[in-house]
């Protein structure tokens, strides 16, 4: 199902469609500009050398994309005086006028799409097939969030009763945000983030993560030019015990929305309830998942192959949602195997604005370091099933790792979650699937899961068993749709509530009501 019969004779993949072509050639342009990111504040920020880092590309590190000037404390503290200050006036500009912000801003990355996939592959090491659907969801988000808003915030709402009063029940923002976003979703999920804190009504400082600063300084910059004032939303590129220290300490912070790992959360978390004389904070954090499939014996061996591929291994397996661990029922494991061999000895590594490439690189020499060192121990137990085989001329300059999969005993073997292109396999006897749901709920996390199988009532029948946020019955487990598929966690894997979905926008608002007697 992979090779030859998936490409054309240029070894382009053949589910790339057609309208890719005119975006390639206005990408051009940006393949080689160096950019230079600053904070951008409600004040000028001067020029600072020594404060100012390089930026690399992850498929090759002999390439350069610019520099990011980082966030002072008193820049950061100033920066949130601003937000201070602009949250009453913000507050109280009708929802109709902050959602229209959200819809230009939605049109302009669409004019931008060429530019901000660039980036996103330059900096972030994406697939530009993963960078148009990237940018389609910030898209979405923005112009969701819009409508959402406008329907439940734009009037008070009257609650007429019994007491002959008039009731009233009004909704404004919270305060400052400050909003956490990670490297793999460079542009979905830091402008979700914002959008979301910012049409609710509050003011937001956002610190986006170090390795893609530079893509979001672009959308900042998008957001001002769509008629967003500067004090409203602010950038604060830096490192995290510097920004986030200022983030997480001051008792003007409201709310924190974050999205990263589980043990980052935890330590905003502790911090935020640290500090003295503080309102008690809003959290919302979405984080790490360990997440599993069960593949039963009626499932088909070859579209599980596909699904288990793109889950695995899309985006180089860097997702919150991505598989982690794929149980097979004894029956049909020996077939899906097989074929899984094949499939992952036809995926192409490499350069991620190739066509041709199924699989970039990972986001740096940390995240790469830690995956090769669990894969060098589970290869040490003779536990390798397939690898999928890396040029070296062509991966030698990038933070590459190639797709890998193991057997394991069960979820019970993972300490943490490896965020990269390496699946875990468990194979399982249909009397044991009672102790497999138990496994996968006991162990705490709770984001994504899947469940391959021709019996409709055993996969309904599991989806209900299994606490995880997003249930997919076959199919892959991969990248939820905003608007009609809510994406969040639960335990270990987040807060909630779902973002892209009808109740995320509450958990930013306040609720005020006003019974009038006269
Ligand atoms: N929403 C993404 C998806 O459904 C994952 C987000 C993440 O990795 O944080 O694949």
């Amino acid at each position: 199902i992979y090779g030859s019969k998936r490409r054309n004779s240029r070894g382009v993949n053949l589910n790339i469609r057609s309208h890719f072509y005119p975006l390639m050639d206005k990408m051009a342009v940006f393949m080689d500009k160096q950019y230079l990111a600053k904070p951008l504040l409600a004040f000028d920020v001067a020029d600072d050398a020594a404060n100012t880092h390089s930026v690399t590309c992850p498929f090759d590190r002999r390439q350069s994309v610019g520099s990011v000037q980082w966030t002072t404390k008193e820049q950061a503290t100033k920066a949130l005086d601003a937000a201070w200050n602009a949250f009453p006036r913000w507050e109280t500009t009708p929802v109709t006028e902050r959602a229209a912000v959200l819809r230009r801003l939605a049109d302009l990355m669409e004019e931008n799409m060429p530019e901000l996939m660039t980036l996103c592959s330059r900096e972030g090491g994406k697939l530009l097939t993963d960078g148009v659907d990237e940018i389609k969801e910030a898209v979405d988000f923005c112009r969701y969030y819009a409508m959402r808003a406008e329907d439940s915030f734009g009037e008070p709402i009257e609650l007429p009763g019994p007491t002959g009063e008039s009731n009233q029940l009004i909704m404004g923002g919270k305060g400052v945000f400050a909003a956490i976003s990670p490297w793999n979703f460079p542009v979905a999920i830091f402008c979700g983030q914002i959008v979301a804190a910012a049409v609710a009504g509050n003011t937001v400082l956002a610190k986006p993560a170090e390795q893609t600063s530079i893509v979001a300084h672009r959308v900042i910059e998008l957001l001002y030019e769509a008629g967003l004032p500067r004090d409203v939303v602010q950038l604060l590129p830096g490192d995290g015990p510097t920004v986030g220290s200022v983030l997480t300490s001051d008792p003007r912070i409201t709310g924190v929305v974050f999205t990263g790992g589980t043990d980052t959360a935890q330590i905003i978390n502790r911090a935020l309830a640290a500090r003295e004389n503080a309102p008690l904070p809003t959290l919302i954090a979405e984080t790490g998942g360990m997440n599993a499939m069960i593949v039963d014996s009626t499932a088909l061996p070859e579209q599980v192959v596909v699904d288990v591929i793109q889950s695995a291994f899309q985006s180089a397996g860097q997702r919150c949602s991505a598989l982690r661990v794929l149980y097979l029922q004894d029956d049909v494991a020996d077939r899906v195997i097989t074929i899984l061999k094949g499939a992952m000895n036809e995926l192409r590594i490499g350069d991620p604005r190739d066509l041709g490439t199924d699989v970039g690189p990972v986001i740096d020499e940390e995240a790469r370091n830690g995956l090769l060192e669990h894969i060098e121990k589970l290869k040490g137990e003779d536990r390798l099933v397939a690898e999928t085989p890396m040029s070296a001329e062509q991966t030698q300059n990038g933070t590459f790792v190639a797709p890998v999969a193991f057997t394991i005993d069960s979820i019970n073997a993972l300490t943490r979650e490896q965020f990269g292109p390496v699946l875990h396999i468990v194979r399982y006897k249909a009397s044991e699937l009672d102790q497999v749901i138990n496994d996968i709920n006991s162990r705490g996390y709770g984001l994504t899961f899947g469940v391959h199988s021709r019996n409709e009532s055993f996969a309904a029948g599991i989806a209900q068993k299994i606490r995880a946020g997003n249930v997919y019955i076959n199919r892959n487990i991969i990248g939820a749709v905003v608007g009609v598929q809510p994406f969040g966690g639960q335990g270990l894997s987040g807060t909630g509530p779902k973002a892209g979905g009808p109740n995320y926008l509450q958990r930013f608002i306040t609720e005020k009501t006003v019974t009038n007697n006269t």
